[in-house]
């Protein structure tokens, strides 16, 4: 007889996990568990594992939503570099580009000059004028090609 009043009192905890008591079941329940150690320790175990539970689908939406955050800020961050460095080879052609603008006329009369002085053909003074000018812009573009092999080595790298 003892033995089914604190089954029944552990059946009604289980079921007040669930759902709510009746009234007469509640105060019945409430009574037993003034003078009943055991089923009181039961009640606290298993209300600990209902508010386990309860929180358990919280914790996991909060997880994938600060996944998700980090995944959305992680990309920005990769859109954004890959615009900054758009800019900086837009900025370099364009600053390549003036400067051939504004020193391929000077040079050609700094040549054209020199040929005279020198008493040379103009054919002469052309050539080494060519060669003068093509020079540097192989230069500036074998290290402009270099350079953004080296970033997208480093890009790699950062991502494996
Ligand atoms: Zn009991």
């Amino acid at each position: 007889m003892t033995r089914s009043i604190h089954e029944r009192a552990q059946e009604l905890i289980a079921l007040a996990g669930a759902e709510d008591l009746p009234e007469g079941q509640q105060t019945w329940l409430r009574a037993h568990l003034q003078e009943c150690v055991a089923c009181c320790d039961y009640e606290e175990a298993a209300g600990r594992v209902v508010r386990a539970l309860r929180s358990q689908p919280l914790a996991a939406d909060s997880a994938l939503v600060r996944a998700t955050q980090m995944r959305v800020r992680t990309r920005s961050l990769e859109l954004r570099q890959q615009r900054e460095r758009t800019w900086l080879v837009c900025a370099s052609c364009l600053f390549v580009g003036l400067s051939a603008a504004i020193t391929t006329p000077l040079l050609w009369r700094t040549f054209e000059w020199m040929g005279a002085w020198a008493g040379v053909s103009s054919s002469v003074w052309q050539l080494g004028f060519a060669f003068f000018w093509i020079v540097p812009a192989l230069v500036v573009s074998a290290l402009l090609l270099a350079r953004g092999t080296h970033l997208t080595h480093d890009e790699e790298k950062q991502w494996r």
